[in-house]
């Protein structure tokens, strides 16, 4: 069915119009021909749908033309019509920068607000016109006590990635924003997963929601390739080294368990001549969007980044992505894979496994229900010195439908090719990775 949908069927403002097909968009992506239509409609929506599916247009097309189609009441200064929630600060950003390309031709005004940076331009920001405000709980909340905001014109609320903002621990945050707003308005919640809690929050938000499922929960992209090659923990760093050498990857996307681990792959790969940065919850805010803005423009080859870096990204045709470590929740693994093969493009997903983290495979692999590929990789020879084994990454605390590692190494561990030298020792774990918030 929507595959007939067009976005001229849509009936979305001509200045919308233009700015679609100034972004090079054609037939509106599943989410967006199902959601756009029901959101111009003014109900509640409760959409299922991944970064990556479109999701993004999906509501800020329809909500421009709503805002644009229907002029404000009252003063706009400071008084925001439309609220979109995000878990990140990167999602905020991106999200926002949808905005500002979809409304390009429209007067309307949007405004990004997180936390990590002066406050005091954002007040300034506040002072003006902001029609649609794109901002994390922790930073909107500081506002609200600042008497910088005022949440009393808001006619449309929408949560994005409602399942990672409650993962993150913001459920109090966002009852408390709700309670704040004009108990008249249209609800939307995007979410990738349906747990009971969302389920519950959707139940308490939502009035006679229309529905929207696009890929159906925790399956991956076909257009993503998946392999896996069978490592050594100690080796992975070369491995990876060669596998960007030799076969000449221009941008890949690496995602490791921790911070520290991000920084010293980072290093590493810097050391090897392959020009990499780390983004992570503990770089400054101006470190982490100078290494995405030039990730994105392709002078930055390697991004390495932990989970909650790198949700939301969006970064177009990203061709590679690799999991340095396996994720212990098998769906940061479906998450982490969705930010290539995106919209129509191909992509590969490689993932570099120690013995130890076969459990974590099978949970993946029983998640996504197919067995990923295991590739020996013949070209590669481990170096023959190996410095000492850098510590391995902590165990994080199990969430959601995770299941435990194996706590012995499984015998069988396939390796690329024979180190001859595997001094080194296993050291405990040293730190807990900590989650960083979207303040
Ligand atoms: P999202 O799921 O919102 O993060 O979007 C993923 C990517 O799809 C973004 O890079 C968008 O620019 C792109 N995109 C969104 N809608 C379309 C469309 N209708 N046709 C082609 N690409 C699109």
């Amino acid at each position: 069915m929507s595959n007939q949908i067009t976005f001229a069927s849509l009936n979305l403002a001509e200045p919308i119009m233009r700015a679609i097909v100034d972004a090079g968009y054609t037939t509106p992506t599943p989410v967006q021909a199902q959601a756009i239509p029901q959101v111009l409609a003014g109900g509640d929506l409760l959409a299922g749908a991944q970064t990556g599916t479109g999701k993004t247009a999906g509501f800020t097309l329809p909500i421009l033309h709503l805002l644009h189609t229907k002029p404000a009441a009252t003063s706009r200064a400071g008084r925001p019509r439309c609220l979109i929630l995000t878990p990140t600060r990167e999602l905020a950003a991106q999200v926002e920068e949808s905005v500002q390309t979809y409304g390009k031709y429209l007067s309307l005004k949007s405004m990004v607000m997180f936390g990590g940076v002066n406050i005091n331009p954002q007040i300034k920001s506040l002072r003006g016109q902001v029609d649609i405000l794109v901002a994390t709980p922790g930073r909107l909340l500081d506002h609200v006590g600042q008497k910088t905001l005022d949440l009393s014109a808001v006619e449309i609320l929408i949560l994005d990635e409602a399942d990672r903002m409650l993962d993150m621990g913001f459920i109090r945050d966002i009852r408390k924003i709700i309670a704040l707003l004009p108990k008249k308005r249209q609800n939307l919640l995007f979410s990738a997963t349906f747990s009971d809690e969302i389920k519950t929050l959707a139940d308490g938000l939502l009035h006679n929601p229309g529905y929207v499922e696009v890929a159906r929960r925790n399956t991956t992209s076909e257009l993503v390739q998946q392999s896996v090659h069978m490592v050594a923990q100690k080796l992975k760093s070369h491995l990876l080294s060669h596998l960007i050498k030799h076969n000449d990857w221009k941008q890949v996307l690496v995602f490791t368990r921790t911070k520290h681990g991000a920084n010293r792959l980072a290093e590493k790969l810097n050391g090897d001549g392959i020009p990499a940065a780390a983004i992570h919850g503990n770089k400054s805010q101006s470190a982490r969007t100078k290494a995405l803005a030039q990730f994105k423009d392709g002078s930055l080859p390697v991004l390495v980044a932990t989970d909650i870096a790198a949700r939301g990204l969006d970064i177009d045709m990203l061709p590679h992505v690799v999991n340095f470590e396996l994720p212990n929740v098998a769906e940061d693994y479906v998450h982490r894979i969705g930010r290539t093969g995106r919209a129509g493009s191909n992509g590969a997903a490689i993932s570099l496994v120690d013995s130890e983290e076969l459990q974590h495979l099978k949970n993946i692999e029983r998640l996504i229900k197919h067995q990923i590929e295991r590739v020996a990789i013949d070209s590669f020879v481990p170096p023959t010195h190996l410095p000492p084994e850098a510590p391995r990454p902590p165990q994080q605390n199990q969430r959601r439908n995770a299941q435990p590692a194996p706590r012995k190494p499984a015998s069988n561990q396939a390796q690329p090719a024979k180190p001859r030298n595997t001094s080194g020792s296993h050291q405990p774990a040293m730190s807990k990775t900590s989650v960083h918030r979207g303040r």
